[in-house]
């Protein structure tokens, strides 16, 4: 029998089948896969189900291919990584105009984390019935013209408003997996729970302890919509890591740099300074747009901050 993870415990995982939801726990001999992780079964993983023993008994017997997957890096030990999130069909960043102003660079290393897992991501700008200053505006408009040429969809919502709520957000997430992330008081709540309001307050944190210290380790749950699909809210995934991507990697992860990195004249350019570097004279022609620019330096020497 197949079905999804949609709940995990640590210990025990919840799947919805086509025979109802089951709760089953993991063989005991279950393969460990490639990856080195604390958990080898995430929410979102497909599996296959057996009965053990009695019939009362489910285990997951096995995990089918995961199409990507959201991680978090522990930063002390590397190979304990946490996969927080599986088979995402597209990822939603909810940001405001004011109250609070989602910054460019906290855009852009959302971004470059999606690239990294390779999951297409929209950016929701939340709260459009207030009214704004003229500042906000251009703003907005910013965020229109940087982001909607690189393919990354700008839509403006209201959580309040049901009309934009059903016609611009809801109808998007059909039949979809997707995962929302956003700064505290974008309205992340409020939109969770119109869609799913059984999910209340299920987001929580749940710690584990280890012989070797205190872990604390989040889990997520996938939210089944009415409309089918899923919403994945995770406690902390603001913070999920684009920690551990080397420098050489994060150009890769800027969609318009991508197309110019073999045209560089070295090819372990870092886009600063180096002579006949492609990025920087893409810059100076203007297409690639100067904040961008800013926030891939800005990153790079955070991560160099990391180290
Ligand atoms: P979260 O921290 O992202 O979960 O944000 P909340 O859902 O708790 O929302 C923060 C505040 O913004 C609450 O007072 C909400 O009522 C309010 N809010 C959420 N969405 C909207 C919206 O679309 N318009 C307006 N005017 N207020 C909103
Ligand atoms: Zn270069």
């Amino acid at each position: 029998m197949k079905g999804r993870v949609i709940k995990s415990t640590g210990s025990w995982y919840v799947v919805k089948t086509d025979e109802g939801i089951k709760n089953a726990r993991l063989r005991g001999k279950f393969k460990q896969n490639d990856l080195k992780l604390t958990n080898p079964i995430a929410v979102g993983d497909w599996v296959t189900l057996e009965n053990e023993g009695d019939q009362e008994s489910t285990v997951i017997a096995d995990i089918l291919p995961r199409e990507n997957y959201i991680i978090r890096k522990s930063t002390r030990k590397a190979h304990h990584s946490h996969i927080i999130a599986s088979n995402i069909d597209q990822a939603f960043l909810i940001i405001t105009l004011r109250n609070p102003r989602t910054s460019l660079g906290f855009i852009d290393r959302f971004l470059v984390s999606t690239e990294s897992f390779r999951i297409p991501a929209s950016i929701i700008v939340n709260k459009m019935d207030l009214e704004y200053k003229d500042k906000d505006l251009d703003f907005l408009q910013d965020i229109h013209e940087i982001y909607e040429p690189l393919g990354y969809p700008v839509i403006e919502i209201s959580a309040l408003d049901q009309n934009s709520f059903e016609k611009q957000f809801s109808k998007l997430l059909e039949g979809k997996t997707t995962l929302l992330s956003g700064h505290s008081g974008v309205g992340k709540s409020t939109l969770l729970n119109r869609l799913v309001p059984s999910a209340q307050q299920t987001t929580k944190e749940i710690s584990k302890f280890s012989s070797k210290g205190v872990h604390t380790t989040t889990f997520a749950e996938l939210f089944e919509l009415p409309t089918g699909g899923y919403l994945i809210d995770t406690p902390g995934i603001k913070e999920f890591g684009i920690l551990d991507i080397d420098d050489f990697e994060l150009s890769h992860y800027f969609v318009e740099m991508r197309q110019y990195l073999g045209q560089c004249k070295y090819n372990n350019c870092k886009h600063l300074n180096e002579p006949g570097c492609m990025v920087l004279q893409k810059l100076e022609e203007g297409y690639i747009h100067p904040y961008r620019y800013d926030s891939y330096v800005n990153i790079l020497h955070e991560e160099d901050d990391h180290r």
